[in-house]
């Protein structure tokens, strides 16, 4: 960031940390629903899915909407939206292909196709919390990405003409105009897409999906994880601590946990990525930042913040670090980092000056399902029985229901418009075995930050990465 910041053991940031709950705010919710039961005894099924994340439910929600008559599985191993759905930033992007940028580098004959299927994702998103009276906060405000240095916004200066390429419409703003929108001293300009972003309670949404799932006569087993998976005279059986399932189809939504394929595991790892929650602003302190358009916003660095506006007028604050923790770290005590709050506190601080003072309410992480193409992919085991997605790579809360279409896709064994396409395809590039992947992935990290502080200069790595089509520029 621009601005010179506090440090991080400045006892007035430190302080606004010291009543933050470990825990999502989403999560922390007295209207999350009971757990179901878990699994008990042998079952069969039509469709067998394995992951009560959005991914699960938006697969399981679109198989009973095909077809009513399925008898459809989900298993989850410990509660409905417990993980990445529940922990995210809401922010639902309209793209498929992490940002156009990302996507024209990577599938520029498709990105057509692309964009018009995520704005048809997008909208079908919206679309079923109307039908099902979702009520998920849901508010399509659009995106504004900041930039904090002229370098950023050297880059961000070719974004309207690239978008307007794409049919969509995104405005370049100078710093009077930005910090008019939103009143902070660090912006110096920014790009606004008032289309294609919407915000959302991802919790809300997780839950509203379980309940509609559940009214179509999906069958729900909670705190069942599935332990093993095999093939029994022709149809899958998948194993759970008290009981077993047969089924000719599994759609696996696990995401960042090890897939029940194993040769899918290579392609992801976890990245985590820290989130914080102020509590709810005073009527001045709302005054004073402006924002009444309420947009998402990102900044445009390549380690960058997101920010966003909840219902009750809190702002939720994270990313910035981005953390790979040894041999595919999970374990839960990696859910805090102190040190990452403070940082993401501090540069809370530096961002709104005017809101010193202010604490925060909530402090929690999560495992990012990071891949080398930083958008999902698709795979295909047991002669087409079991299919899976995974490697969203941070935006995941639209692309979670294109994902799952696609399972359905596969495992119907038929072509479809989807199923065509070189994106779903193609895989990703597998990540080296350890020691190797921790080291890349450290070194990686060191030369995107260095970039940041030398005006965007990437250096060897990074351009080698760029080369191979494994670099990453927000
Ligand atoms: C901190 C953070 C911020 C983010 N912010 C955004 C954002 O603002 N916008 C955005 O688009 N994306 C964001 N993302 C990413 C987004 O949350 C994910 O892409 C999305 O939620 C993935 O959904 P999923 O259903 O595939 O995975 P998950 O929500 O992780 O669900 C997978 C489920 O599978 C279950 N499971 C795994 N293995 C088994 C097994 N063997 N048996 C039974 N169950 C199993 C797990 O218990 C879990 O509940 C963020 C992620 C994080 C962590």
């Amino acid at each position: 960031m621009a601005a010179q910041p506090l440090t991080a053991t400045d006892p007035v940031v430190l302080a606004s940390l010291a009543e933050a709950t470990p825990q999502s705010i989403w999560l922390d919710d007295p209207a999350a629903p009971d757990p179901s039961p878990s699994l008990v005894g042998d079952i069969r099924c039509d469709l067998l899915v394995v992951g009560g994340g959005f991914t699960g439910l938006w697969a399981a929600l679109q198989a009973k909407e095909d077809d009513a008559s399925l008898d459809v599985v989900v298993v989850e191993g410990r509660e409905i939206g417990w993980a990445a759905s529940g922990r995210n930033g809401g922010f639902v992007s309209g793209s498929l292909t992490h940002g156009l940028l990302n996507g024209v580098e990577r599938f520029p004959d498709e990105m057509e196709t692309l964009e018009r299927l995520g704005e048809e994702n997008l909208q079908g998103i919206e679309d079923t919390l109307q039908r099902y009276a979702i009520e998920a906060e849901w508010e399509r405000s659009g995106e504004l990405t900041v930039a904090y240095e002229p370098w950023q916004l050297a880059h961000l200066e070719a974004m309207p003409e690239l978008a307007a390429r794409y049919g969509a419409k995104v405005e370049l703003w100078d710093a009077d105009r930005t910090q008019s929108e939103v009143a902070s001293p660090t912006y110096v300009g920014a790009t606004f897409e008032a289309e294609g972003t919407a915000l959302v309670n991802p919790a809300k949404l997780a839950w509203g999906l379980r309940r509609a799932c559940l009214d179509l006569g999906v069958r729900l087993f909670e705190r069942t994880p599935v332990t093993g998976l095999a093939e029994e005279s022709g149809r899958m059986v998948a194993t759970t601590p008290y009981g077993r399932i047969r089924a000719p189809k599994v759609a696996l939504g696990t995401n960042v946990f090890p897939s029940l394929v194993k040769r899918a595991r290579p392609y992801v790892v976890p990245v985590w990525d820290y989130v914080l929650t102020t509590e709810p602003l005073t009527a001045e302190q709302r005054r004073s930042i402006g924002w009444q358009q309420r947009q998402g916003i990102g900044d445009a660095a390549n380690q960058f913040h997101y920010y966003r506006l909840t219902a009750d007028d809190r702002i939720l604050w994270g990313g910035y670090d981005a953390i790979y923790y040894y041999r595919n770290g999970m374990d839960s005590r990696h859910e805090h980092r102190p040190e990452t709050y403070a940082k993401l506190a501090e540069h809370f601080f530096t961002t709104f000056p005017q809101l010193e003072g202010l604490q925060f309410s909530h402090a929690w992480g999560g495992a990012i399902d990071t891949c080398t193409r930083f958008c999902a992919f698709w795979g295909q085991a047991y002669g087409g029985k079991v299919a899976y997605v995974t490697g969203y790579t941070g935006l995941g809360v639209g692309a979670t229901r294109f994902g799952a279409r696609v399972l359905l896709d596969l495992l119907s064994g038929r072509p479809t418009p989807r199923t065509e396409l070189d994106f779903v395809r193609r895989k990703p590039l597998p990540f080296p075995p350890e020691p190797v992947k921790f080291a890349g992935i450290a070194l990686t990290r060191w030369s995107i930050d260095s970039a940041d502080r030398n005006e965007g200069r990437r250096n060897p790595w990074l351009r080698t990465l760029d080369r191979l089509g494994l670099g990453f520029d927000s």
